[in-house]
C-alpha cells in the first residue's frame, strides 16, 4: 500500500473525519480501520454498546468500501501493521482517549492530525481557561462564550430574545396523570444484514469465552450510519425539540426517552457534528417551529455541556482519573453491576436500572439524581463508578466519562467541575417524577419499614460528609438541616445495617 494511509478509529465515522482541509487526508486517502478484540476483553461491555460500535464501524467499511482496509486484529498495533506495514506513512485525526493518544504518538510514522467534531480547538479552550485569572471554571461563562464566539443564538451581540438563561422555563415537574408525555415516537433505525453478523459474532466471541457482556441486546436502538443519524436529527428537530425544555429534568416511568433526543450516541460515534445539530435547533426557532426555551436549553446541553466535558477531559490531565476528594473506596455490588434491576425494591433505583440493562441508555436526572446520587450516597469508589457507566451506555467513552461521572455526579474532585455535590432525598425524585406512588418506600420516611432509602442515603451522605457541607454556602443550608432530624442514630444504624444490599 502507498501512503498515506489515513486510520479512522470507532469513533470518528461521519464525513468531517476524511473531509480534507484543517489537517484532514488528502482527498481519496486510502483509509484503515481496526476492529481490535482486546478492547472488548479488557473490559464487560454493555452487549447493546458493542453492537453498537462494532455495527457504526462495519456499516463505515461497507459505505468505504475499496477505499478501506477494514482490519480485525488483537491490538490496535497488530492491525494497524497488517493493514499498512512498516514505512508507510499514517495519518490520524486526534483520538479521543489519552490512552489512543498516548498510543497513536508512540508508533512510528504515525502522524496526529487535530481532532474533529467538536465545536472549540482544545488549545482555544486553554487560553480562555488560563486567562480567567484563576476564577474557577464555570459552564455558564463557558456556554456564553462559544455563543458569541460561534454566533450561536445571537442577534447581534444580545442572545437571541434578550436572556443568556432559560433554566426557569424549564425543568418543570412531569405533567400529573399522564404516564407518557405524548410526544410523537423518536426515530429508530431498522438493522440491517450487518446488524446480523455483527450479533452472531458476539454470540461466538461469548460462547468461546473470550469476552463477556452485560445488559440485553435487542433490537439496534440508535443510528449506526450517517444516514441514519440525520434522520433522527430530522424527526427530533421536527416533532420534539418543541417540549425539549420543559420536561428536560422529568422522569416518567413508562416514557423513558420523554422528550430527549437520543442523539449523544450518534455524536459520540463522530456520525453527527455537533455544529449541524445546533444549527438545525436555532434554524427551527428562527423559522417559529420551536419556542426558545427549548432551542436554548438543547443549544446548552451541546455547545455548553457536551463541549465543555470535552475540553475538562483534556484541561484537567491524567490525574483528573484518580481524583477521589470525598475518599470513597466503597465496591460495587454483584446486584449493581449486573444491572440486576429485579433485585432492587425502590423504584426509582429499580425502574432506571431496568432501562439501562435494557437500552443501555436513559436521561440525564436518571444518570445524575438517581444512579449517580446512589452512588455517591453509598460511598462507592468514584474510579469503579467511573468505569461502569463507561462500560454500561451506549454513549460512553473516556473523554465524556470522566467528566460527568469523576467531576458532576461523584464530586470526587472536590468541586473543579460543579458548585456542591449532587444528591437528594425522595422529595426530589417525588416531584420530578411519577416513579414514587406506587413504590413500597415513602419518600418523607426516613426510618422504619417504609423508610425511602434515597431520603435516608441523603441523610446519611450528609452526615458522613456535614464538615465539608457546612463550608460550602449551597451545601450549609443541609448540613444544618441534621440538627432537626430526631431520628439521626436510627436512620445511620439502619443505613449501617443495609451495607451493599439492593434497596
Ligand atoms: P439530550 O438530553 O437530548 O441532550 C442533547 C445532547 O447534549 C446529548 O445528545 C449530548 O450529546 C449532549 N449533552 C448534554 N449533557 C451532556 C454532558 N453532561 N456531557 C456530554 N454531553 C452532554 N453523555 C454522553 O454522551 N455519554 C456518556 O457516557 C454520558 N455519561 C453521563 C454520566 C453521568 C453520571 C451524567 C450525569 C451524564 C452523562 N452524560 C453522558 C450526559 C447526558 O446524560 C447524556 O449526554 C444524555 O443523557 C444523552 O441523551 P440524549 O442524547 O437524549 O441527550
Amino acid at each position: 500500500m502507498t501512503g498515506p494511509v489515513h486510520w479512522l478509529f470507532g469513533d470518528q465515522l461521519g464525513p468531517a473525519f476524511l473531509a480534507p482541509g484543517d489537517g484532514g487526508p488528502h482527498r481519496d486517502a486510502p483509509v484503515v480501520m481496526i476492529e481490535s478484540r482486546a478492547v472488548f476483553r479488557r473490559r464487560r461491555f454493555h452487549r447493546a454498546k458493542a453492537h453498537l460500535v462494532l455495527s457504526a464501524m462495519r456499516h463505515r467499511a461497507a459505505e468505504l468500501g475499496e477505499r478501506v482496509t477494514y482490519v480485525r486484529a488483537d491490538t490496535y498495533r497488530e492491525g494497524l501493521a497488517k493493514a499498512a506495514g512498516e514505512g508507510t506513512e499514517v495519518t490520524v485525526r486526534h483520538p479521543t482517549s489519552r490512552a489512543a493518544l498516548g498510543l497513536v504518538r508512540s508508533l512510528a510514522g504515525v502522524t496526529v492530525r487535530p481532532p474533529a467534531g467538536f465545536l472549540v480547538p482544545t488549545t482555544d479552550f486553554a487560553a480562555w481557561a488560563d486567562g480567567r485569572g484563576g476564577e474557577k471554571l464555570r459552564q455558564e461563562a463557558f456556554y456564553r462564550w462559544v455563543r458569541r464566539t460561534h454566533d450561536l443564538l445571537m442577534d447581534g451581540d444580545e442572545p437571541a430574545g434578550g436572556r443568556w438563561n432559560l433554566d426557569r422555563d424549564n425543568r418543570e415537574p412531569p405533567p400529573r396523570g399522564g404516564a407518557r408525555l405524548g410526544e410523537p415516537a423518536p426515530y429508530r433505525p431498522r438493522e440491517s444484514a450487518i446488524d446480523e453478523e455483527v450479533r452472531r459474532d458476539l454470540d461466538r466471541w461469548e460462547r468461546d469465552g473470550d469476552v463477556s457482556f452485560v445488559g440485553r441486546d435487542g433490537p439496534r436502538l440508535f443510528p449506526a450510519t450517517r444516514r441514519e443519524a440525520l434522520s433522527a436529527l430530522r424527526r427530533f428537530v421536527a416533532h420534539r425539540l418543541a417540549d425539549f425544555g420543559p420536561y428536560e429534568d422529568a422522569m416518567l416511568h413508562d416514557d423513558p426517552v420523554m422528550s430527549h433526543s437520543l442523539l449523544s450516541s450518534s455524536l459520540n460515534l463522530g456520525l453527527l457534528d455537533p455544529a449541524e445539530c445546533v444549527a438545525a435547533a436555532e434554524s427551527a426557532w428562527r423559522a417559529g417551529a420551536a419556542p426558545l426555551n427549548s432551542v436554548e436549553g438543547f443549544v446548552r446541553q451541546i455547545a455548553g455541556w457536551r463541549e465543555y466535558v470535552w475540553q475538562l477531559y483534556w484541561y484537567f490531565g491524567e490525574e483528573y482519573r484518580h481524583a477521589n476528594h470525598l475518599r470513597h473506596t466503597g465496591e460495587l455490588p454483584g446486584w449493581w453491576n449486573e444491572l440486576d434491576a429485579d433485585a432492587v425494591t425502590a423504584r426509582c433505583l429499580s425502574t432506571v436500572l431496568a432501562q439501562v440493562r435494557d437500552t443501555g441508555w436513559t436521561h440525564h436526572i436518571p444518570r445524575l439524581m438517581v444512579l449517580g446520587s446512589h452512588a455517591l450516597q453509598r460511598g462507592w469508589d468514584p474510579a469503579a463508578v467511573t468505569d461502569w457507566f463507561h462500560r454500561c451506555f451506549v454513549d460512553g467513552y473516556d473523554w465524556v466519562m470522566l467528566p460527568n461521572v469523576v467531576g458532576m455526579s461523584q464530586y470526587a474532585d472536590g468541586g473543579r467541575m460543579t458548585t456542591k455535590p449532587y444528591t437528594s432525598g425522595g422529595a426530589y425524585i417525588h416531584r420530578m417524577s411519577d416513579l414514587c406512588g406506587p413504590c413500597a418506600y415513602r419518600p418523607d420516611r426516613r426510618t422504619g419499614e417504609e423508610a425511602c432509602p434515597v431520603t435516608a442515603g441523603y441523610w446519611s451522605f450528609v452526615h458522613r460528609h456535614r464538615g465539608l457541607l457546612a463550608r460550602n454556602p449551597r451545601t450549609s443550608q443541609a448540613a444544618r438541616g441534621l440538627e432537626r432530624l430526631g431520628d439521626l442514630d436510627e436512620l445511620l444504624r439502619a443505613e449501617r445495617a443495609r451495607g451493599t444490599a439492593a434497596p
